[in-house]
């Protein structure tokens, strides 16, 4: 019996995690619970991420709205239509309120979310029980208890929402198998377990609806966000990243590289002769060219180096954890490969483009030097190297 409930669930879990990677909704809602973000494709562990964030304000704002309105509503209810519970409903809004106050006070000391959370849903469910036996054996009318009930049920779904489906599922059996328990133990005379469940139907479309919207559009609204993200640190002609990202980021690393007194180099690159490509070939092949040098440089240099476009024709690399021998290496690669490349150009002569670089590489020196005056050296480096001849690597400790 075990085996096989473990065989089914496992048959579920593997066809939500392929659903999963093809649709945001199932990205978001179950991934959260059954991956580790790093298990995931880069854009889908960002957006699990993003919509755990989103949906941890959302749940807090709302679930605090709710934990205040429902029982001022019930009050007012009962004040209205069964004076003689009022004290219930009063005792159950003073609950609701502690919770509203320790929720908030309990994830600011701390604790971990998930715990409270739990707690937070099991507390009402406690205090809902004790109405339902209260109105039953009280009044015998428990269509109150019905409606606080389904709040409840609402009020543990939006506590729920930025974790997956176990948490959302395991807290709403919880408050639905209440008062069916209380029904079992004996202690809720002359009521149908159906009553309570029948109105759950419309109830759970009703989330399920919501919760595909708000997943849809915090899908679309992180798919817009990243696109506007790349777009303010790539360049567009060559898709490597820009001067103003490079700064950050190679800042970041030299930080780094100083306080763990790692080496560190950065590499200059300029085209030769540029100017004499686009007066011949015209600006689009120069552009090509530019292309082609990326290309190259995205080749030989490592995934964890920081590439980038610095102006026109000039590219700039940070080499982390590399000395300046090893750099040299790097750039006589690159060196070898572009001069070895080709391009046919576009003149339709069956000319065929030719193109060098000239570099300049510079390392960290003992001592704390900001990025501006190592770059200033790698470029004095790429200066010599354009005055040594060109198609050439200068290094300067
Ligand atoms: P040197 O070997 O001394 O570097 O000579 P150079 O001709 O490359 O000299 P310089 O750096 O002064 O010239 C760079 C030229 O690159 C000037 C500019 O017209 C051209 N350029 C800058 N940006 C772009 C671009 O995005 N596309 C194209 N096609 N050309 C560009
Ligand atoms: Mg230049
Ligand atoms: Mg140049």
């Amino acid at each position: 019996m075990v085996i096989v409930f473990r065989f089914l669930r496992r048959i579920l879990v593997s066809a939500l995690n392929q659903l999963s990677h093809t649709t945001p909704f199932l990205a978001g809602w179950w991934t959260m619970e059954h991956h580790p973000l790093h298990s995931l494709p880069p854009f889908h562990a960002t957006y699990a991420d993003f919509r755990f964030r989103e949906y941890e304000k959302l749940s807090l704002r709302l679930s605090l709205a709710i934990a205040c309105l429902g029982p001022i509503l019930i009050f007012i209810q009962d004040l209205l239509l069964r004076p003689q519970m009022v004290r219930t409903s009063f005792l159950i809004g003073l609950c609701s309120v502690g919770i509203l106050g320790l929720f908030p006070l309990a994830l600011r000391v701390g604790l971990p979310r998930r715990w409270v959370r739990i707690v937070a849903i099991l507390t009402p469910s406690v205090v809902a029980s004790m109405d339902l036996q209260l109105r039953a054996s009280q009044s015998g009318d428990i269509t109150g208890a019905i409606v606080l009930l389904l709040y409840l049920v609402a009020y543990a779904r939006i506590l729920a929402l930025p974790f997956g489906m176990t948490v959302t599922i395991s807290s709403i059996g919880l408050l639905m198998a209440m008062p069916i328990g209380l029904k079992v133990l004996g202690l809720m005379p002359g009521m149908a377990p159906a009553r309570f469940l029948f109105p759950m139907i419309p109830m759970a479309l009703m989330m399920f609806l919501l919760e595909w919207n708000l997943t849809r559009n915090l899908h679309e609204n992180h798919v817009q966000r990243k696109k506007l993200e790349d777009l303010a640190i790539q360049d567009p002609l060559t898709g490597l990243n820009n001067r103003r990202y490079f700064m950050m980021s190679a800042s970041e690393h030299l930080r780094l590289a100083d306080r763990n007194g790692h080496p560190l180099c950065i590499l200059m690159v300029d085209l030769d002769h540029f100017k004499r490509i686009n007066d011949t070939f015209g600006h689009g092949t120069g552009d090509q060219v530019i292309r082609l040098a990326a290309d190259v440089l995205r080749h030989e240099l490592r995934a964890s180096d920081i590439l980038a476009r610095f102006g026109g024709e000039e590219f700039i690399a940070c080499l982390p954890e590399t000395e300046l021998e090893a750099a040299g290496v790097a750039a006589e690669r690159i060196r070898l490969n572009l001069a070895g490349s080709r391009l046919a150009a576009a003149q339709g002569e069956g000319a065929v483009l030719r193109v060098t670089a000239s570099m300049g590489i510079a390392a960290t020196r003992a001592g704390s030097e900001s990025l501006d005056e190592l770059i200033e050296r790698a470029d004095q480096a790429l200066y010599e190297a354009k005055h040594g001849g060109r198609n050439r690597v200068t290094c300067v400790a």
